[in-house]
């Protein structure tokens, strides 16, 4: 009989806690290692300030380790325009016979489940401390702690934007500034957000407005200019609420209440591999950040665990390096594409001159009258065909309808 592999996970956040589930119901023995046990962040108005926009894909993978979280908010459509615009674009779901293109989530209660299903599982073993050292043998990876080490036949980072396992490493990364910062907060609208996700791309950076499970409460990322930011953070909640109505054009009336505001530096950044030696590989924000204007960054970080997942059942249990190269092309390919996009993006947006509105402006237009190219969008955005097909089948049982109006 053989042994029962061991896999080191460094990051309990969202993908690691996932990733650590997952692995485990496959018959892997986990170390689970973080700072410290996940304490749940402000609250404002009632709910967790931290939301996150999941697709298909990643409520897929949730679930097939946790009960789906009944806090999450749904959203059925999104509406995107701009500041110098007249043309909009609007994703619904029932344009693939869907009941939701996706659902918001606190990230509070998401983590408190994970978390809970981890202590009860006794094959996973948590760890608390600061990483020391990372050692890399030819059969095996050791994980230096400051009370102990930790030997593996795998090491998957999960550590975040800042991975320690990346930097002890010293695997080169790239950064982009954006310019922009993101305020966070929750705010109530006088009129209901219709489960619709509401997005306004201003000079100075996209405005989102989240519907939560509340039809009158949006959690927002408003990602802004330094100066902007220092304004709205000084602002009094009356001024800021004006602030942010005139922002979002009213489209939900006037915004009557808001909780704490936060803020987070933007940036966009790199690693140069997923796989820096043979047995550690990087995922989610250890492997790339985005920028939030798309919702992507934990969905792309949920993608990276599916990845591993397929490989790891491609060699049946085995965890040969070489089985993971695929894994790591698919998923480099896949974070460049998605930084130059939203990079793309958010300059094309930040552009004030008329010619390039007026150009703008016809594309968006164009691309809205398109259902063929929206609907590749949206199942981009979803989490993929594959899935998809899975939800049409949930949702209806029509699934060649679905499939047929897709093509
Ligand atoms: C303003 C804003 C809005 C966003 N909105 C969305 C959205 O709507 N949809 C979306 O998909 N994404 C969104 N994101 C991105 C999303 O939050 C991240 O992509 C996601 O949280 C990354 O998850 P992760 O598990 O990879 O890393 P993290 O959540 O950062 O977790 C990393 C874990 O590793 C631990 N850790 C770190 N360093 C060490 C170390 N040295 N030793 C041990 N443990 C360590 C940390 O304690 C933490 O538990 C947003 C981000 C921002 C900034």
């Amino acid at each position: 009989m053989q042994p029962t592999r061991h896999i080191v996970i460094v990051g309990g956040g969202l993908v690691g806690a996932v990733v650590a589930l997952a692995l485990q119901q496959r018959g892997f023995r986990i170390s689970l290692v973080d700072r410290a046990r996940p304490t749940p962040g402000p609250q404002g108005l009632g709910i967790d300030i931290r939301n996150v926009a999941l697709s298909h894909g990643s409520r897929q993978l949730i679930e097939s380790v946790v009960d789906w979280p009944g806090q999450a908010g749904v959203f059925k459509a999104m509406h995107v325009w701009e500041q110098w615009g007249v043309n909009s674009l609007h994703f619904a779901a029932r344009d693939l016979n869907l009941e939701s293109l996706g659902w918001i989530s606190e990230v509070a209660p998401l983590l408190t489940a994970l978390w809970q299903k981890i202590d009860a599982t006794p094959d996973i073993e948590t760890v608390f401390g600061e990483i020391g050292s990372v050692q890399h043998g030819v059969d095996s990876v050791s994980l230096g702690l400051a009370q102990r080490s930790i030997e593996a036949d795998l090491l998957i980072a999960s550590d975040g934007a800042r991975s320690g396992v990346r930097n002890l490493l010293q695997v080169p990364t790239q950064t982009w500034p954006t310019g922009q910062v993101a305020l966070t907060t929750v705010v109530a609208t006088e009129q209901s957000h219709q489960d619709t996700a509401w997005q306004r791309f201003l000079l100075d950076g996209p405005l989102a407005f989240l519907p939560s499970k509340h039809k009158h409460q949006c959690s927002v990322v408003w990602s802004q200019s330094e100066q902007s930011l220092q304004a709205n953070l000084a602002a009094s909640d009356a001024e800021f609420c004006q602030r942010i109505s005139q922002a979002l054009e009213y489209r939900l009336g006037a915004v009557t209440e808001v909780a704490t505001r936060q803020s987070f530096p933007l940036q966009q950044q790199l690693a140069q591999t997923a796989q820096p030696r043979p047995r550690v590989l990087l995922i989610g924000d250890a492997l790339r950040v985005v920028h939030p204007l798309a919702g992507l960054g934990v969905n792309l970080g949920f993608e990276d665990a599916r990845a591993v997942l397929a490989a790891v059942d491609a060699m049946a249990g085995q965890l040969d390096p070489a089985g993971f190269a695929k894994f790591a092309r698919q998923r480099l390919l896949k974070s460049q594409l998605m930084l130059r996009l939203l990079s793309g993006l958010q300059v094309l947006y930040g552009q004030p001159d008329p010619l390039t509105s007026w150009v703008r402006n016809i594309g968006v237009g164009r691309v809205n009258k398109m259902g063929w190219l929206k609907r590749q969008l949206m199942l981009e955005a979803l989490g993929g065909r594959e899935l998809l097909k899975e939800s049409a089948t949930a949702a209806d049982g029509n699934l060649s309808d679905a499939e047929g109006r897709l093509i």
